[in-house]
């Protein structure tokens, strides 16, 4: 038999959503791919030397997919959250980022990140990197080495500041050409390039056309932010006065497609939410950020109601935390406080839902559901074990639970100590860090 064979419960959930538990299964891997999954395997048949058989409280979960996270931020994670939006970018988060043209520091900052991420189980990343192209770069290949499934984007932002931290229109666009040709010549099929318009109170229409057609030439994903905070749609509508929305500037500059996703869309009118479906854009909720800064409550059941795909972010260091289980909770939280807010009936997203956004979502919303967001044959071995019974971990074991409520109680109440193996692509990238 070639590949390795992992024997274990498999929870996980389905294409819509629903809720799927395995209590015994085999998974066989080979070349980092999912070859066969049985049920009620017959350990007896099998040899020895390539299986993994997972201890009682243990089970498998697809990796974590987290579609919005700011690289450079993470030194800051934890402070500002008194400002609001706009205050936090001016007074903490730019002079920070300006720090990235010192490749050292972007060195040991995008070191940290990497072995972080993927020690609280995000087997994908899709990162914000720097405005400096060789900074970003660093980035990719620190994701390379490491063997984190990831985008690396190289922000943009053209419009003239004070402090200069920005590049004039022609450099930023030359300098993203530069930085996809690095990024596509590390020949990894694991880390890949995003085109990334930091937002649209940072670039110019020029600059984001510019953006637009390196994305279609290339074949990119697209990243970047609408609609989180309501000075901030304000000043975008004063910017642009002949885009009657927010989602209108994005259109204009043709940077909406089936690969682009948009961080927060707190406000989106329902005229935006109509555009971005039919072009197949996802929206990426991130509600710790969204709470932290005082952005707004995203009402995630109104996009899903109007058939955008919905992935999660942890938009560090707006979110509080690198980790995805902080973004589900929050997730939770916020639909829970909106239902109590609401004088028609609600349904809030339970605790499946935010495990289908995490895991699902994110992998739709990103387009590379073909390769994971769940464990099933033909996928790549993007997986967690939890470990409910983990020495000195968060959670008390005092009576026996069903695998159900094992799940319910990671997402609730534990942490990153209960991810005690991570994969991605078949690779246990855990037990490097
Ligand atoms: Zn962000």
């Amino acid at each position: 038999m070639n590949g390795h064979l992992y024997v274990g419960p498999i929870v996980q959930t389905s294409d819509d959503g629903q809720l799927l538990i395995k209590e015994s299964t085999s998974i066989l891997v080979e070349d980092g791919k999912i070859k066969n999954i049985e049920e009620m395997p017959d350990l007896s048949a099998l040899p020895n030397s390539s299986i993994t058989i997972l201890k009682p409280g243990q089970f498998f979960i697809p990796g974590f997919i987290d579609c919005h996270i700011h690289a450079v931020q993470l030194p800051n994670i934890g402070t500002g959250y008194d400002k609001n939006l706009l205050d936090w970018l001016s007074m903490y988060t730019f002079p920070l980022e300006r720090k990235f043209s010192d490749e050292k520091y972007a060195d040991k900052v995008f070191d940290a990140v990497v072995k972080r991420t993927l020690s609280v189980g995000t087997t994908t990343a899709c990162y914000f990197a720097s405005l400096y192209g060789n900074s970003s770069i660093i980035l990719a290949d620190k994701a390379s080495q490491y063997r984190q499934r990831a985008f690396i984007g190289k922000v943009n932002m053209d419009r003239k500041r004070d402090d200069n931290y920005y590049e004039i229109t022609e450099e930023s666009l030359k300098n993203t050409e530069k930085f996809v040709r690095s990024v596509l010549d590390l020949n990894d099929p694991l880390v890949k390039p995003i085109i990334t318009p930091r937002f649209a109170l940072s670039c110019t229409m020029e600059v984001m056309k510019g953006l637009a057609k390196i994305a279609k030439d290339h074949n990119l994903n697209i990243q970047t932010h609408v609609s989180e905070n309501q000075s901030e749609i304000e000043i975008c509508k004063e910017m642009f006065p002949d885009c009657p929305t927010y989602t209108d500037v994005y259109e204009t500059a043709e940077l909406l497609t089936h690969k682009t996703i948009l961080a927060h869309g707190v406000y989106l009118e329902d005229v935006e939410l109509e555009l971005l479906k039919q072009r197949r854009t996802a929206i990426i909720h991130c509600p710790s950020s969204n709470t932290c800064l005082k952005s707004g409550l995203c009402d995630i059941q109104r996009l899903r109601s109007h058939g955008i795909k919905v992935g999660l972010g942890t938009d560090v260091a707006g979110g509080q935390s690198v980790c995805i289980l902080d973004a589900m909770r929050s997730a939770i939280q916020v639909s829970n406080h909106l239902a109590l807010l609401k004088k028609e009936p609600y349904e809030p997203i339970n605790y499946v839902d935010a495990f289908h956004l995490a895991t699902v979502g994110g992998a739709k919303a990103l387009g590379i559901y073909d390769r994971t967001g769940d464990l099933s044959v033909g996928k790549e071995f993007d997986a967690l074990v939890i470990d409910v019974n983990t020495p000195n971990g968060p959670l008390d074991n005092l009576k026996n639970y069903t695998l159900n409520e094992n799940l319910q109680r990671f997402i609730y109440s534990g942490d990153d100590r209960n991810i005690v193996e991570v994969f991605v692509s078949g690779n246990k990238v855990k037990s490097i860090i």
